[in-house]
């Protein structure tokens, strides 16, 4: 072994302050009471603050740090940071300083993050509040280091600003209901319940040149116009192909800078669609996950760059094929480390696993139209629905053996040995292959795969908090009522398997709606789905007035995630976000439109016209006459399209409510987008190579 050669696990998490670095800089008693607030909260003392504090600045200026920021997750979505200098001038002498207070909070001008409504400019105070349950990391510059500090972020009143506070409050939720399961089961053992999260994120890698080159996704992550390549997907020759090798050398730096950051991938491939990847992540605890997420795009973007490509996190950045998502793996834990949603070696005797996938149909039977509302956004609607993501209408895939026995089940039929199946490929060298217990359905945005829930509707610029916490919810939600209603059959049922049975049965047979197996991309779903009343919002505003719904307000409320005044808020934020995607994107096609799609058109109409006069007679000049007179007609749908979207965006920005907005670009916005570049695209079809200026889908998606 050469003298460089370094292990990956011995620079894993190098960067991250875990609680054996802790351990080098504080007391054992310090160690001992830090980790209890960690691990089960609590207040944590001025004294203990200032310890750590100290322990972590000590280890920051160490590794290189000049700076600390508190991180946090305004409602935008994307992550905010405000660098302070541990170096300060105290009488003429410099020190470094860095105390529990400021480890502990921090007060950032707050003015210009979006609120809701609930903060005026004039009270514009925010405060960022350390949130000792995501461990502090540096962050490499060029130079030197920021050490980062995961953060909550709140008003001065104590309101809601971001979208991480919801996720601790919900994790909390999920986590005593599900302990008072384990216990009506008689768990004696476990103490803590936790919610693990893989979020599996796609993207695509395409050469910065061209995305310079153009201001469509330069400026808004999707290509507003492109006529489609001749190759697109159609030979499913890119799924797990192999790596092209300018792309591993990407995918290399990036798993060594996450391996630092302590996040560790399990799987890399090439996904469906030319020059579409993706990553998935070992699955954490949920709250880091999260965390995790947002600094695995923003790390991307950055090693993308070093290797000359752009990084698109955009859920539909090209029209005709595939978009981006992320699969959110959801399952609980709990503290003896055995996976609540883990069927064992006979699932039909698991009565346990069976309770907690009923919980589980209960709350999205109830509340699929929160799951459709917290993945709703201007760039995830172009996704949902679309013909190879999952649709807008939430339903769940349970699988084939696990679905019979919750089947028989719900029948009252005594539940006879279903042989498990074993797969013979018959390749004699292979061993034997256990079939899971669940076979995969690509299609259902809702899937039960095997030990885990995985929630594929979630878009792949998102930050996953709003799905996570409505997952969080709707769970608590179905164990409470399986709690509700082990505790209604326990006259009857004095056995708690004999309660626990006859409560999946009612779940089963309530729930049976919700689920479905088949190809949730067919058109006759949808109809289905709308004669089983499964709501099915088409577009973003649609989908944000679940939000408002009493009952989704109830149980945001009850559990004290958020209060009335900050759903409406989060509600108002969105609905402000989708009108400046939209308003960004009519401009933006429209002068697209005028300075470079017109004149392209113009200059091809003459060289016709010229060429056309130059034939006397002939079938040459017939054809050219016909050119002339097509795109003449061509370049009049082009200017009243133009002039179309360019009214939309006047009359938005004009007058109106955010709602009323908002609901106007959800139809006659998108409608006008969609024509315009309907036109904008055939006249890249009508003209010459080289007038046209754009890189084209056929450039973009096959070259580096
Ligand atoms: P599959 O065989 O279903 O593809 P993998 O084991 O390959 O499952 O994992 C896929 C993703 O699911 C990974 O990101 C992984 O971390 C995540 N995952 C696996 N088990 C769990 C779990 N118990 N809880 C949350 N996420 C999980
Ligand atoms: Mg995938």
């Amino acid at each position: 072994m050469s003298k460089e050669s370094v292990r990956s696990y011995q620079k894993f998490a190098c960067d991250v302050f875990t609680r054996d670095k802790m351990a080098q800089y504080i007391s054992k008693e310090a160690l001992k009471e830090m980790t209890t607030i960690i691990d089960e909260g609590g207040p944590l003392s001025r004294q203990l603050a200032d310890q750590v504090a100290h322990a972590m600045k000590e280890w920051a200026l160490d590794n290189g740090a000049t700076h600390f920021t508190h991180w946090f997750q305004p409602m935008r979505g994307v992550t905010a940071e405000k660098h302070d200098s541990f170096l300060t001038i105290d009488n003429g002498i410099v020190i470094d300083r860095f105390s529990g207070s400021q480890l502990i909070q921090s007060e950032p001008d707050a003015s210009s993050f979006p609120s809701g409504g609930m903060r005026s400019t004039f009270e514009a105070r925010g405060y960022t509040a350390w949130d000792p349950t995501s461990p502090v990391f540096l962050a490499k510059g060029t130079k030197n280091s920021t050490l980062v500090i995961p953060s909550v972020y709140m008003s001065y009143n104590g309101e809601v600003l971001d979208m991480k506070t919801q996720v601790l409050r919900s994790l909390e939720v999920v986590e005593s209901v599900a302990l008072k399961m384990l216990k009506k089961f008689g768990n004696r053992t476990a103490k803590s319940v936790m919610v693990t999260l893989g979020p599996e994120q796609e993207y695509f890698l395409i050469s910065q040149a061209y995305f310079e080159k153009r201001l469509d996704l330069l400026l808004t992550g999707r290509t507003l116009l492109g006529a489609p390549s001749a190759k697109h997907q159609q030979f499913e020759d890119h799924y797990f192909g192999a790596i092209d090798p300018r792309v591993l050398a990407f995918m290399e730096e990036l798993d060594e800078e996450l391996s630092r950051r302590g996040i560790a991938y399990k799987t890399r491939h090439n996904e469906v669609a030319p020059h579409q990847y993706e990553l998935a992540p070992t699955f954490v605890e949920a709250n880091l996950a999260v965390d995790q997420n947002l600094q695995t795009m923003e790390i991307m973007r950055r090693v993308a760059e070093r290797h000359g490509f752009a990084l698109l996190l955009h859920e539909k950045p090209f029209v005709g094929i595939n978009g981006s998502g992320k699969h959110v793996n959801w399952s609980l834990m709990d503290s003896d480390g055995l996976n609540l949603f883990e069927p064992g070696a006979a699932p039909k005797r698991n009565i346990q696993f069976l309770v907690f996938l009923a919980a589980m149909l209960k709350g999205v039977d109830r509340y699929s139209g929160l799951l459709r509302a917290a993945v709703a956004d201007a760039g995830n609607d172009h996704r949902l629905g679309a013909n190879e993501a999952p649709p807008a209408i939430m339903s769940v895939f349970i699988g084939g053996y696990i679905g019979e026995v919750l089947d028989a089940i719900a029948k009252g039929e005594d539940i006879a040995d279903l042989e498990e199946a074993s797969l013979d490929i018959n390749v004699k060298q292979m061993p034997g292959v256990q079939l899971d217990c669940t076979d995969r359905n690509r299609t259902s945005p809702v899937a039960f795969t095997g030990n885990k829930f995985e929630f594929r509707a979630v878009g792949s610029s998102q930050n996953i908090s709003e799905a996570v916490t409505a997952l969080n919810l709707i769970m608590a939600y179905g164990i409470q009522e399986m709690l509700d209603k082990m505790d209604k059959l326990k006259g009857e049922y004095p056995k708690v398997r004999d309660a626990a049975l006859a409560a999946i049965r009612e779940a089963v047979q309530e729930t049976r709606r919700v689920r479905f197996d088949g190809n949730n991309y067919a058109d006759d779903w949808h109809q289905e789905a709308a004669v089983r009343g499964l709501p099915a919002a088409k577009n973003t505003p649609e989908a944000l007035y679940t939000y408002l719904d009493p009952e989704v307000v109830s149980l945001y409320t009850r559990y004290g995630i958020l209060t009335h005044k900050e759903i409406d808020a989060k509600v108002e934020v969105r609905r402000e976000a989708y009108i400046k995607v939209k308003l960004l994107e009519l401009n933006l096609l429209q002068e697209i439109a005028r300075i470079t799609v017109m004149p392209a058109l113009v200059e091809q109409i003459r060289r016709y016209a010229e060429a056309e006069r130059v034939l006397t007679t002939g079938r040459g000049k017939e054809v050219l006459v016909g050119k002339v007179k097509y795109l003449s007609d061509l370049l009049g749908a082009l200017e009243e399209n133009i002039h179309q979207v360019g009214a939309i965006a006047a009359a938005i920005q004009a007058n109106g409510s955010v709602e009323s907005a908002a609901n106007k670009l959800g139809e006659d916005g998108n409608k006008a987008l969609e024509k315009l570049r309907a036109v904008c695209d055939t006249v890249e079809q009508e003209v010459d190579a080289e007038l046209w200026r754009l890189p084209r889908y056929s450039q973009i998606l096959h070259l580096f």
